[in-house]
């Protein structure tokens, strides 16, 4: 069993789910490969490496892992629903010219506003900052 696919396993079963081969074979893709994918490029990568993956699975697949806060949804450009594998509370950098999603490093600059303004229980948050990347901008 490779590292990958024993670090899939583990998380998996962390979350009280049953490792089976398409569970893992999934995440352990996910872990591999580009992070922010959209969920057909995920679809069709998964078919061509996998045979036995019907794109249900793959789907229901995914709608578990976000459930269960393995991966989460983000929308980018034009709302394409992305799966980020990096885990909650995190900041995103989306380009507004070419679409390039990125993570980023912030400084909790709005925690105290977001405690004091909302009597709800926060499970996660997240932030979205727009404009141009480092390629587009030097275009302009
Ligand atoms: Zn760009």
């Amino acid at each position: 069993m490779s590292d990958l696919t024993k670090k899939a396993v583990d998380v998996i079963r962390k979350v009280g789910l049953k490792p089976t081969a398409q569970r893992v074979e999934t995440l352990e893709f996910l872990y591999s490969n580009k992070n922010y994918q959209s969920i057909d490029t995920i679809f069709n990568s998964l078919l061509e490496n996998y045979k036995v993956f019907s794109k249900a699975t793959i789907h229901s697949t995914l709608e578990i892992f976000v459930e269960k806060g393995i991966v989460s949804k983000f929308y980018g450009l034009n709302g394409e629903a992305r799966i980020d594998v990096s885990g909650s509370n995190h900041t995103h950098f989306i380009c507004e010219k070419c679409g390039l999603i990125d993570k980023i490093k912030t400084y909790n600059v709005d925690d105290d506003i977001t405690r004091k303004s909302l009597d709800y229980e926060i499970t996660s948050k997240e932030t979205t900052y727009k404009g141009l990347c480092n390629k587009c901008k030097d275009e302009r």
